[in-house]
């Protein structure tokens, strides 16, 4: 009977995954405004799992690219994840009921200005786009109907026309200064950006009233309805 009682108990946690940076520092003052208040000051921990002001609610800290993958694996319910994440990991996998709005950009082509001598790239047939969102830009191009090659890395993409590695990337963009400094030009926009709450399926079915209360408090102040 114990076993019942705590499972039943546990099954009213509610864990909401984020990310240090950009996402925490834009949605601390919304989750406020809603009335979620973690109970220490996240950015000056080293923790990783914080109680909040609400008795069933922690916030839980992760990298950005592990957002989706712990609350698609239920060690989250609900995460907040920019939408560029969320489509490079597979948007279909979660519920994706509201637009937060907030840590807007987009995602872009960018490409050498003046464009550099294309003597070199010659030698090869394809574009080559360097990004760290290969599926997303794969299916970008694709859907063009262009055949490129793609290369894959972590940051630092602003380098890699300049060093012949490649003609494109596709990159955050939102003032557009780092392209700039780094003699480079953004060009078409790929996806617009924006953080996104996700929730876990099963969750959303067992865990239901709660989950939909904090939907519907962060809804009303984010001034958009949820699905
Ligand atoms: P990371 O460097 O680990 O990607 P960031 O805090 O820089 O973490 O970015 C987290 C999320 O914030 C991104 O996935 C994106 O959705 C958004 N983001 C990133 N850069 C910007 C920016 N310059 N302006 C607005 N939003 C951004
Ligand atoms: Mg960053």
């Amino acid at each position: 009977m114990e076993g019942t009682v705590s499972k039943k108990l546990s099954s009213e946690n509610i864990v909401i995954a984020l990310t240090k940076g950009r996402i925490l520092k834009e949605v601390l003052p919304l989750f406020a405004s809603a009335g979620i208040i973690p109970a220490e000051d996240i950015a000056k921990s080293r923790k990783l799992i914080f109680d909040t002001n609400l008795p069933n609610l922690r916030l839980m800290i992760i990298r950005g690219a592990d957002v989706p993958t712990y609350v698609e694996f239920g060690s989250a319910d609900i995460g907040i994840v920019g939408k560029d994440v969320l489509v490079e990991y597979g948007a279909e996998r979660f519920y994706e009921p509201l637009d937060l709005k907030l840590a807007k950009c987009r995602l872009m082509t960018a490409e050498p200005n003046p464009s550099i001598d294309k003597t070199d790239k010659s030698q090869r047939t394809r574009v080559r786009v360097a990004t760290k969102f290969t599926r997303i830009t794969s299916e970008y191009f694709a859907s063009r109907g262009e055949q490129v090659d793609l290369v894959k890395l972590n940051g630092a993409l602003e380098l890699a026309p300049s060093l012949g590695l490649a003609d494109v990337i596709v990159d955050i963009v939102d003032s557009g200064m780092t392209l700039k400094a780094n003699g480079l030009e953004a060009k078409e926009v790929v996806l617009e950006v924006s953080s996104r709450v996700i929730v876990n399926k099963g969750s959303m079915k067992i865990k239901n009233s709660q989950i939909r209360k904090i939907l519907t408090q962060l809804s009303e102040k984010v001034g958009s309805d949820y699905k």
